[in-house]
């Protein structure tokens, strides 16, 4: 039996703008551009890029809070890009997200513990006794004292509501978790405490997650895979360690390059990443990376790279490594 959890195939999601006065066709936002990876159980895929490069997009499509374009998506082998709302409803107890910005993910009228007993009530799960103990051992798995259970979220701290949130996305006893730049919000030793929680509920429960970040560094020890998007497309997806040693595509270099290194003996070469990421909305032709690659050539601008299988795990979308 395979021990694929979440199967993305093809995923696309496109936005349409309006006509202007100059143009008259429709511009396209290609958010999610022809997507495709897996995750297996209990393993944690990590999804980097600039902000706008579509990866929170995609995270909000495999859990259909936006519908795809186009694509597939399946959970547990079900294919859930065509299920109905009351099937996905259902199916929603499998897939839970932890959002970027944990005061606003949270009603800020409920108390924590109508926060974590609202999914127990909707799915209707377990007696009352047993919702009620259900929320007392995710306060206590997230390392909230019980005492917190009738306060407000406004009375905590960022890092506290971001465990309010992990236990709120924990207490429907999830496969997958969305992991939404969970910790970009937070000062940098309390993003510390969430990402040693994190690791500890991939240990301890097997749960499966897809671990959404701009840097690099934040997901380099919580992944066993790291994709890399740029505008919509994976340009490189790799075993974790294997990225991180042996970084092929350009963006990625540039990515791991401007990741702080506390040794100053160590010699690593800067790679620069020149200028911003391009609109989605007029995308560069050829290899969308090209205007900001130092390595670009003529054939860059015109002819697009496809995400190419180069050694056993390693994908990458550029001209400079062709398929092996
Ligand atoms: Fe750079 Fe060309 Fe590779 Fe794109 S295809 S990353 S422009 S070398």
């Amino acid at each position: 039996m395979s021990d694929i959890l979440l199967e993305v195939k093809g995923l696309k999601k496109h936005f349409y703008a309006g006509k202007s006065l100059f143009k008259r066709a429709r511009s396209v936002c290609k958010a999610v551009d022809n997507v495709s990876f897996k995750i297996h159980q209990g393993k944690t895929l990590g999804l980097v890029g600039e902000s706008g490069c579509g990866k929170s997009t995609l995270g909000r499509c495999i859990l259909r809070l936006i519908e795809p374009s186009a694509g597939e998506i399946t959970i547990s082998g079900q294919d859930i890009t065509r299920m109905d709302a009351r099937t996905l409803k259902a199916m929603r107890k499998e897939m839970q997200m932890i959002f970027q910005d944990p005061f606003a993910s949270l009603s800020p009228r409920m108390t924590i513990h109508d926060i974590l007993r609202e999914p127990l009530d909707i799915h209707n799960i377990g007696t009352i006794a047993q919702r009620e103990e259900k929320i007392a051992e995710v306060m206590h798995t997230v390392g909230l004292r019980p005492q917190a259970l009738n306060r407000y979220p406004h009375e905590f701290s960022g890092g506290q509501r971001q465990r309010v949130g992990i236990a709120r996305a924990l207490v429907l006893e999830p496969k997958l978790i969305i992991a939404d730049e969970p910790v970009s919000a937070l000062d940098v030793s309390v993003q510390a405490q969430v990402l040693n929680l994190i690791a500890e509920l991939q240990e301890s429960r097997g749960i499966s997650f897809l671990f959404i970040a701009h840097d690099l560094a934040v997901v380099q020890h919580t992944c066993d895979e790291v994709g890399v998007m740029y505008l919509g497309k994976i340009v490189e997806r790799a075993p974790a360690e294997v990225l991180y040693r042996q970084p092929k595509h350009p963006y990625t270099q540039a990515l791991l390059s401007a990741i702080p290194v506390p040794d100053p003996t160590h010699n690593t070469e800067h790679v620069p990443l020149i200028g911003d990421i391009p609109s989605p909305l007029n995308p560069p032709s050829g290899c969308a990376f090209h205007p900001r690659c130092q390595y670009a050539t003529e054939r860059c601008s015109r002819e697009a790279p496809t995400l190419t299988q180069t050694q056993d795990e390693h994908w990458i979308a550029c001209h400079l490594h062709p398929a092996s």
